[in-house]
């Protein structure tokens, strides 16, 4: 029997199906009622005065930049382990984004890379990434470096829904967060959907106005804004799933516990959310020099192993050109050929999770083993 990296079919889900009718009967699509009350909802779950729907996670990171006054020209650091989408959010707000080695147990932003880049580089906003929900031993730090150069600081929360630090929710530390809830997020929608969080009201006023193309008011355009708006059937599936959403992480997080007991012992390293951080274990990721091995061995076992991700963001064409070339974040560029993230849901069947394991530990225990582990 096959093992899928996730299973995401809604057809029995009749929170979804509720939904989904509430909103047709309503007669209204885009950014209504549904938007508003997913909008506070969400503000009130991470602790911060206000949150503003938008399309998309990208979307998310490009406003929130633009409102804070982030434009063409500006550098923007961001850490090189992600999604090509973090940097695509900060290229589409015009700025130019700059790339910091990340910690090699969080793979997320290192401390010192960052404040490397602060001194020598006229650096005008910092977009750290809570990768798989993480955020780092150098996140205090990190934080306080920004701060101490007058950068404001616009988290890449899109895998961290309800992630905390010191028991302060991921996404509430910054001046703005960006969240997405595409459906394979630990909140996803049945589409693309994204969330600016801000305890700051007139940068929440200025994203509000930018996803409605730049608008003051109905027909009058102040700045070239976006359309960036939010549909109301994504916002009222979220208000259906947000009340499942820490049931859901405290789910992922036994599995990776379960994980964890399973392989100990074996020549492979797990990627860590950090000290005094309660991760959304968003995804379970271990770190092999073997990894592509690993890889087609699961995938004989019938079992889905996907790799996030296969590239460092200096190594991709798109951005390497702007901000410096393949080979100078070396923490990040050996990370993309050795993480493998293990089929994680919340509803992984415990035996379909055991099947996982034993067919890693069956690759391990044919050899033949890697010289040594990378440190
Ligand atoms: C998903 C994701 C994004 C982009 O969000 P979209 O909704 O797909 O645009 C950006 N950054 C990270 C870390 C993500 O996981």
């Amino acid at each position: 029997m096959k093992i899928p990296f996730q299973r995401l079919a809604a057809a029995a889900d009749p929170a979804a199906r509720r939904a989904v009718e509430r909103v047709l009967a309503s007669g209204r699509f885009v950014l209504g009622p549904e938007v508003e009350a997913f909008e506070r909802a969400f503000a009130g779950a991470i602790g911060v005065g206000h949150a503003v729907g938008v399309a998309s996670g990208t979307d998310a990171i490009t406003l929130a930049l633009a409102a804070a006054g982030i434009g063409p020209g500006d550098r923007v650091l961001t850490a090189a382990f992600s999604t090509g989408y973090t940097a695509l959010g900060i290229r589409h707000a015009g700025a130019i984004p700059v790339f910091g080695d990340v910690e090699p147990e969080s793979l997320c932003l290192d401390a010192a890379a960052a404040a490397r880049a602060l001194e020598t580089q006229d650096i005008r906003a910092v977009v750290p990434v809570h990768i798989f929900g993480n955020a780092g031993a150098g996140w205090e730090k990190l934080l306080e470096t920004a701060a101490r150069h007058g950068v404001p600081v616009i988290e890449d929360a899109c895998q961290a829904h309800g992630a905390r630090f010191s028991g302060r929710a991921l996404g509430s530390f910054g001046r703005a967060a960006a969240f997405s809830f595409y459906p394979t997020k630990n909140l996803g929608a049945l589409g693309d959907a994204g969330l600016v969080a801000t305890a700051d009201e007139r940068l929440a006023a200025r994203v509000k106005s930018l996803r409605s193309g730049g608008q003051d008011q109905r027909h009058h355009h102040v700045a070239p804004g976006w359309n960036s708006r939010l549909d109301e059937i994504q916002a009222a599936v979220l208000n259906e799933r947000l009340p499942g959403l820490l049931e859901g992480n405290r789910r992922r997080a036994a599995l990776g516990r379960r994980y964890r007991e399973l392989l100990d012992g074996l020549p492979l390293r797990f990627v860590t959310p950090g000290p005094g951080v309660e991760g959304s274990s968003h995804l379970f990721v271990i770190r092999t020099a073997r990894r592509d091995a690993l890889r087609e061995h699961l995938a004989g076992a019938g079992i889905d192993a996907l790799v996030h991700y296969p590239a460092a963001l200096t190594e991709q064409p798109a951005f390497s050109g702007a901000s410096g070339v393949a080979g100078t974040c070396p923490e990040a560029e050996a990370a993309a050929r050795e993480v493998l993230s293990l089929p994680l849901h919340p509803g992984l069947p415990e035996k379909e999770l055991e099947r996982v394991a034993a067919a890693v530990r069956e690759f391990f225990a044919r050899g033949p083993f890697p010289a040594r582990v990378s440190e």
